[in-house]
């Protein structure tokens, strides 16, 4: 076994040795503290028996305690530069494999396929300009992935696990809460990371539900209405539900199906929890 990338003069040794230039547009802070990969295969319970698809290995710092803990590890990369780098610091393990490629591009059925077809879990230290397009893209991609471990900003996982009434609560926690259970399973800090981020983050944990926790008739119209209500925040349901154009509904269409179903035409919509959107959905599409 290679010393681990986990510990920073490794890591340092290696930006020497590949005179690795950090690009930031791809998000690149690589992990330096050994605390943070073990907490995060303890999280996803990872055993002999997971295959694993890692987003974004970086010079696989996080990818040699998942060889380590998983029967397998598909990684996906953007960045070329970092290839030739992972073959080296990966070279002690022969149950990774590195695919070079945009996650937000590739075929995540193919790729599922690929790896055995599911269960899957997905680990990740995510590349922050781009994380809720990939959680949305894995939530949404059928049965197969079955838990995710993901390292994203604090503010995010705080969004995402927070409810009705709550500052944070909006549109992105109940499209996660819709998929999945997600919980906070650890706070690291900016010193975690080469370089240092400007915000703390923390390792989100989304454990896949069977079925989604609504069923509302239409779910995109669901969703439609859930965009509305956040757009709009401080607004009545009736009124940012009307003023969203294609949802082409009425201030007094909104107003009758909040009463029908006996609430006030006055609730704003960080008020609703996901079975009242559902319910409230439901109500708009049958009038
Ligand atoms: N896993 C490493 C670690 O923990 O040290 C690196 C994490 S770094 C925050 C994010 C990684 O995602 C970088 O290696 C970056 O190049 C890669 N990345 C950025 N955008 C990507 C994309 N669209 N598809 C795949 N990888 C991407």
């Amino acid at each position: 076994m290679k010393p681990y990338l986990a510990d920073p003069a490794e890591t340092k040794r290696i930006i020497a040795k590949y005179d690795f230039a950090f690009r930031k547009q791809y998000g690149q802070n690589f992990l330096i503290d050994s605390a943070v990969p073990e907490a995060i295969v303890q999280a996803a319970g990872l055993t002999k028996a997971d295959a694993v698809l890692e987003i974004g290995p970086g010079i696989g710092t996080m990818t040699q305690y998942l060889a380590e803990a998983a029967g397998k590890v598909t990684a996906v990369e953007i960045d070329k530069a970092l290839l030739p780098i992972l073959a080296d610091t990966l070279s002690g393990f022969d149950n990774v494999h590195v695919i070079q490629g945009d996650i937000l591009k590739t075929d995540l059925s193919a790729l599922i396929e690929e790896m055995g077809g599911g269960p899957i879990k997905v680990v990740a230290n995510l590349p922050y300009y781009i994380t809720t397009p990939i959680i949305m893209k894995l939530l949404s991609s059928g049965e197969a992935i079955s838990l995710m471990a993901l390292m994203v900003q604090e503010e995010v996982a705080e969004r995402i696990v927070s409810g009705p009434g709550s500052k944070a609560y909006g549109a992105i926690s109940l499209g996660v809460q819709y998929y999945a259970e997600p919980k906070i399973a650890r706070r690291v800090a900016p010193s975690s990371f080469m370089p240092q981020p400007g915000v703390a983050s923390s390792v989100l944990l989304l454990e896949k539900r069977a079925e989604p926790k609504v069923s509302p008739k239409n779910p995109e119209h669901m969703f439609a209405c859930i965009k509305a209500a956040f757009l709009q925040r401080r607004k009545t349901l009736p009124n940012a539900l009307s003023g969203y154009a294609p949802l082409g509904i009425s201030r007094e269409k909104a107003a009758e199906a909040l009463r029908r179903m006996g609430l006030d035409e006055r609730l704003r919509g960080e008020t609703l929890d996901l079975e009242g959107f559902a319910a409230l959905s439901d109500r708009i599409c049958e009038e």
